[in-house]
């Protein structure tokens, strides 16, 4: 096999990293990004960005702790180049105020985002309904800039982009030697997951250059989270709704809710609302598996599920997604040149 044809499926923050990863690991093979939508117009645009891990029940948290470790490190280290502005990643320091002490004040990830601490008596002055808060400086990433950065970082390595729906992954089989299934909350139709359910969550993008640190209430409902371009409040969390249209009813809860955390907000305007659907599961799927149909095989790497937590762990697991490319490319190359002998 002289360059191993690779098809990613999906456009988002997982099909773009991991179709990067692909092409700088796998130089020799030719990758192609397959997906009816692309940036503005997927989940990944109208997430927050924030890098604080969500947690996968049935995921072990050794990988998770790995995934967003690596992330972190990929994302501090373009914060600290000359990239950073046309990126879209920044550093932000802020506060998670909790109304009553939570059971595990050391989250698995405290000691990878930067100067995580107990917050101070006079720091939790400025949140009166609240009685414990974390303070610690994470990575944000201004989510369509950096879509549009991951796309021209792809274009560069020569990986081709077109604008196609796949119905079923075996439609593929005869053009690609490897099919990786990055498709998101769509994973539920295109390969029938029915562990995958949309969680539907709702934001506002406001016009608020006044607010610099990060704010979040420890139920993980009620966030304030400044990026270059704008500040995101939120949010919801609606489990099993596929409903992608904004409700008026929300925007004015979660403006309310915002505004009693940081009530400088109500001089906010220029307000914008989002919806999206977090493609959520009890773990991430990140395996490979091989497609056979009379006797004709497709080596398949899935990953999606990551839910509430995508960009706090996509280039771990872009990575290890990408391992599992090279193991399938293996057995293929190993299989062709068993049949020459
Ligand atoms: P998507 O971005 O949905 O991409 C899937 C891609 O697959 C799309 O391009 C789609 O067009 C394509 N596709 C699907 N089916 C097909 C098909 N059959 N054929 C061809 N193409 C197909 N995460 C964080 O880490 N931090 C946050 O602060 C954060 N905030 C969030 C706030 C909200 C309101 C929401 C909704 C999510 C938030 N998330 C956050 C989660 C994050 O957005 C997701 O985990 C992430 O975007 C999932 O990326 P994805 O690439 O899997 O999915």
């Amino acid at each position: 096999m002289v360059a191993p044809k690779v098809a990613v499926v999906g456009a988002g923050v997982i099909g773009l990293s991991t179709a990067l990863c692909i092409a700088e690991t796998c130089p020799s093979c030719s990758v192609t990004v397959l997906s009816d939508q692309f940036s503005p117009n997927t989940t990944s645009d109208v997430a927050a960005g924030m890098l604080i891990p969500h947690t996968y029940p049935d995921t072990p948290i050794h990988m998770q702790k790995q995934w967003f470790k690596e992330t972190f490190t990929y994302l501090f280290a373009i914060s600290n180049s000359a990239e950073a502005s046309e990126a879209g990643i920044h550093l932000v320091s802020g506060w998670q105020v909790f109304k009553n002490t939570p059971k595990e004040e050391l989250p698995f990830w405290s000691n990878i985002v930067l100067g995580f601490r107990p917050m101070s008596e006079e720091e939790l002055r400025k949140f009166p309904q609240h009685r414990f808060g974390q303070a610690f400086t994470t990575l944000k990433c201004d989510c369509p800039p950096y879509l549009l950065w991951l796309e021209k970082r792809l274009e560069a390595t020569g990986v081709q982009m077109r604008t196609r729906k796949v119905a079923d992954l075996w439609e593929l089989h005869s053009e690609y030697d490897v099919v990786v299934n990055c498709a998101g909350i769509g994973a539920h139709q295109l390969v029938g997951d029915m562990e995958l359910f949309p969680i539907r969550g709702q934001v506002l993008k406001v016009h608020a250059p006044w607010v610099k640190n990060f704010i979040r209430d420890g139920d993980g409902l009620t966030y304030i989270y400044p990026g270059v371009h704008s500040v995101t409040l939120g949010g919801t969390r609606e489990k099993d709704s596929w409903n992608l249209s904004p409700d008026p009813g929300t925007t004015k809860d979660i403006f309310e809710r915002c505004c009693s955390l940081e009530p400088s907000l109500r001089g906010a305007q220029d307000i914008k609302v989002k919806v999206g659907l977090r493609p959520s599961r009890q773990s991430v799927r990140l395996q490979r598996e091989v497609l056979s149909q009379g006797g004709v095989k497709l080596p398949v790497v899935h990953n999606y599920g990551q839910g509430a937590g995508g960009f706090s762990v996509h280039m771990g697991t872009a990575k290890e997604a990408a391992r599992l490319v090279g193991e399938c490319i293996a057995a293929l190359q190993g299989s062709s040149s068993r049949a020459k002998l």
